[in-house]
């Protein structure tokens, strides 16, 4: 099998088997056994399926979500990588989901709450005479604690946190982070109705309204909320915005109520105590040499996606719950998510730049096939195994029976496309030359995209002086004496125009049940108008959140094109 130096040691520090003594008693090979044997073991024949588990990891066609490559064959593996719990107006829920958050992200899993149903900052409290912290009070309580549990973790725990648009305490929430090194364990996502979008928009006044008691406790002018949201975005990267109705809309369980969070990087929107477990095809290997070109692989695909659908089943069924809600929750609705990974550097295999129409057209025919052969597997899987027990409550009650009540769901993928040695998710390429800060703590690889390299060296381009020009700066735009479409394939994340990451965003989430997590990486120079024409936007292209990150705003960031100078 053959790993890359970063995916290895990205292996060794937080993947393999440890024994007492912590040193490592895995390899490769016998990591991807244990976690297929273990995910196999709620099969008949339990020799065959282990084998294709295998087969389909080892060729890194597909990886499930760091906690089942980590946990699964352990004793009490918890393998999900994603929940939501409920915060509750009262102190023994805020405390109760506490200590459910620190359990979960103990076993590598990350959290999502909606904070909207507390009461406000300095609002009656009846029990003591006393008046309330507010919502944020308690979401500093929640993010000391994920830094506290992080230690004892394999790494550090990652949170949601939304706030309704109409909440009193709304203000304070958006600009929670305005000194850049607040709420660090925490992604702030202002939750958004349509009734907000439409009162920007006629520049109308907008309610703030207290949860205990539906009182209206503050009149504003829609638009300054917008502004400040938006001012806040442009300086630090949040709040991001989910789009609460638009999640709604496509609630495949309405009966069951309305969704009001999703877990920390938004792609996957989940009803209290739901979990959902993910996993992601590899694109970049789904790739064929014919007649001379490089086409995708359709049949290596489809192949793919039918066992990946059966891995993601099983593991709900081989999962070990932290808590008995999260289970029945989880079991009733059988939600999984199968995404991918590499999708920019199956475009530079196509020959196909990021920035182009035809690059978003192929993204939506890839998207499709992908949710069409997810949801025929899932059909098939319940009629083996049956459909999931909420079914008959569901959208697809009485004429489709499956077996999860979601397929799909596009994940960052920050850490398995680092051990797949490809592109992030659907993101372009960040740089040609950088290292991944963040994921391999202390290390500071100096990474040359290999698709890239590859590609000067069948052109005839490859020279040490394209070498330290890209090692330097991460680009070759400034380099006119390269052919333009060598330099147009190999545009880079902030050279590529927000619409194009707006477009493709829009185009994996109209073939996606659950949701896309997507970045869109912007220049230093980009102004607050821009950013609130992505927002607006997004909102009307139907997208189920956004999250934007102008370059340089934050002192966090994961991946930073190299400086050499
Ligand atoms: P990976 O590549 O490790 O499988 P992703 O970057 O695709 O993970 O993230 C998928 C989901 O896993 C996130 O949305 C979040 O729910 C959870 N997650 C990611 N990173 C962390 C973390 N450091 N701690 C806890 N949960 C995390």
């Amino acid at each position: 099998m053959k790993l890359s130096a970063n995916a290895i040691q990205l292996l060794e520090a937080r993947y393999f088997l440890k024994n007492t003594e912590g040193r490592i008693v895995e390899s490769p090979e016998q990591l991807f056994r244990r976690v297929a044997k273990h995910i196999a073991s709620v099969e008949e024949d339990k020799d065959f399926w282990e084998n294709r588990f295998y087969n389909l990891m080892a060729h890194l066609h597909f990886l499930p979500n760091s906690p089942t490559l980590m946990n699964a064959g352990l004793p009490n593996g918890q393998l999900s990588a994603c929940f939501v719990l409920p915060v509750e107006d009262s102190l023994e829920g805020i405390f109760s989901t506490l200590k459910d958050m620190a359990l979960i992200h103990q076993s590598g899993g990350g959290t999502g709450y909606n904070f909207s149903k507390l009461r406000p900052q300095g609002d009656r409290v009846s029990a003591s005479g006393g008046t309330s912290s507010g919502p944020l009070a308690f979401i500093k309580v929640y993010d000391t604690a994920t830094e506290q549990v992080r230690q004892g973790g394999k790494r550090r725990g990652a949170n949601m946190g939304i706030l309704n648009v109409d909440h009193p305490d709304i203000e304070a929430f958006i600009t929670a982070k305005s000194k850049g090194d607040e709420l660090q364990n925490f992604n702030l996502s202002v939750g958004i109705l349509d009734d907000f979008m439409r009162a920007v928009q006629n520049d109308e006044t907008w309610n703030l309204i207290n949860p205990r008691n539906n009182k209206v406790t503050k009149t504003i002018r829609a638009k300054e909320l917008w502004d400040l949201i938006i001012s806040q975005a442009w300086a630090t990267g949040d709040p991001g915005l989910i789009f609460l109705d638009t999640i709604n809309k496509h609630n495949p369980l309405p009966k069951l109520g309305k969704i009001q969070s999703t877990n920390p990087c938004g792609e996957v929107p989940l009803f209290e105590y739901e979990s959902c477990n993910l996993g992601s095809l590899n694109l970049s290997k789904m790739v064929k040499h014919e007649n001379g070109i490089w086409q995708v692989d359709w049949k290596t695909l489809e192949h793919c996606v039918q066992v990946s659908m059966r891995f993601l089943d099983n593991v709900i069924s081989a999962n070990h719950y932290l808590l008995s809600q999260i289970e029945t929750a989880t079991k009733n609705n059988r939600k999984v998510g199968l995404g991918l990974m590499g999708w920019a550097e199956l475009l530079a295999i196509l020959e196909i730049p990021y920035a182009s129409d035809k690059a978003v057209e192929m993204g939506e025919k890839i998207m499709r096939f992908i949710q069409a052969k997810s949801y025929e597997t899932s059909e098939a899987l319940a009629k083996e195994r049956g459909a999931f027990p909420n079914w008959e409550e569901s959208v697809f009650s009485p004429k489709t029976p499956l077996r999860n009540a979601t397929c799909n769901s596009i994940a960052p993928t920050g850490s398995i496309s680092v051990i797949a040695d490809t592109s992030y998710s659907i993101e372009p390429f960040y740089a040609l030359a950088y290292k991944r800060v963040g994921i391999l703590e202390n290390e500071t690889q100096l990474e040359i995209n290999p698709v890239f390299v590859s590609k000067m060296k069948k052109l005839g381009l490859w020279n040490e002086s394209l070498k330290n020009e890209v090692l330097s700066t991460g680009s070759i735009q400034h380099l006119v004496t390269l052919p333009s479409e060598v330099r147009k394939l190999f545009e880079t994340s902030l050279e590529i125009p927000w619409q194009y990451h707006l477009q493709h965003q829009r185009a994996f989430q109209k073939y996606t049940d659950n949701a896309v997590s997507k970045t869109i990486n912007l220049s230093h120079e980009t102004d607050t108008d821009t950013i609130s024409e992505i927002y607006r936007t997004a909102w009307e292209y139907g997208l189920k959140g956004i999250t934007v990150y102008r370059d340089g705003s934050k002192a966090n960031q994961v991946l930073q094109a190299c400086q050499l100078n």
